[in-house]
């Protein structure tokens, strides 16, 4: 039997990436997926849409999130997967982070305005209504004014960590995270966490506290994963036993990542339905 092809993370318009989420499905049946898990950043608001429009292609949704959460100065992302999207904790949670990141965003916008030719209008006309707003749609209307070439360029320049007009966003501890996703019966699985440059994002016991808070898996087959921190990764999901996935984290054509460029071994996403107990696959 041919294997089941697999991406558990990807970003449709609810947050970053440039789809709506019936697109990004279509989108996902093109690339010839057998599942496809939808993980805006903190908002679940792409669900329905998505579960809809997976009826009769064959796909399989995996309806999930990618939570921000910081860890001093370090954003640590953490996928949850098949969570009940009405648990009290976890709603709260969500809306306080997107408020935080409408705010903070005004706060960058304010300073970009003070040396380019943008306004928090530029901004919004680049976000569907209601979506988690975050940098990605600064920087498509910095694209939109001519001041950067595209996405990634903006994120080098005048989005810049370092460009002095950044500021972070309120975010909960790692360690909250996972707590709150297992608290509403969902899989958390920590996301890229040996991103270029920025490594070891978790360090070796911080890594401990989280699987002994309730970490379930380890997303190593990711383009910004180094070589050597997917190594280590291998070794701490041995370590503790934790399921390995790897995904596209596809954002349409806000990144070149492509759906299905890495996938997730079948077993592994058994592992991940069988341990949750908010929600189940949506089999279309
Ligand atoms: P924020 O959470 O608002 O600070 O923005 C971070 C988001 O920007 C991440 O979710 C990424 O999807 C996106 N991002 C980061 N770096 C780049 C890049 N070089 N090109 C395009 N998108 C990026
Ligand atoms: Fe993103
Ligand atoms: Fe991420
Ligand atoms: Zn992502």
């Amino acid at each position: 039997m041919p294997t089941r092809l697999v991406d558990l993370h990807t970003h449709s318009s609810v947050s970053d990436g440039t789809e709506a989420p019936a697109a990004l499905i279509a989108s996902a049946v093109r690339a010839g997926l057998d599942t496809v898990a939808l993980t805006d950043h903190d908002s679940t608001a792409g669900w329905a849409e998505a579960s809809a429009a997976v009826a009769g292609t064959g796909l399989t949704l995996v309806p999930g999130m990618e939570l921000s959460t910081r860890l001093g100065l370090n954003s640590v992302h953490m996928l949850g997967y098949l969570f009940d999207p009405a648990h009290p904790g976890l709603v709260a949670e969500t809306a306080r982070l997107r408020d935080s990141r409408l705010h903070r965003a005004e706060r960058i916008v304010e300073r970009i305005a003070a040396d380019y030719d943008l306004t928090w209008g530029d901004v919004l006309a680049q976000a569907s209504s209601g979506a988690t707003l975050g940098r990605p749609h600064i920087a498509d209307a910095l694209v939109a004014k001519g001041y950067a070439p595209d996405r990634s360029a903006a994120f080098g320049g005048i989005l810049h960590w370092r460009s002095g007009y950044y500021e972070p966003h309120e975010a909960p501890s790692p360690l909250i995270g996972v707590r709150l996703i297992r608290d509403a019966g969902g899989v958390p699985v920590i996301a890229h966490p040996a991103t270029r440059g920025r490594e070891p994002n978790v360090s070796s016991e911080g890594f401990e506290a989280l699987v002994d808070a309730g970490l379930l898996g380890v997303e190593i087959d990711h383009r910004e994963n180094t070589t050597a921190g997917k190594a280590r990764l291998l070794e701490l999901a041995r370590r503790h036993d934790l399921l390995v996935t790897g995904p596209s984290d596809s954002h349409g054509d806000g990144k070149p990542n492509r759906l299905g460029e890495n996938t997730t071994a079948p077993d592994q996403l058994d592992r991940i339905v069988d341990a949750a107990t908010g929600w189940v696959p949506v089999r279309g």
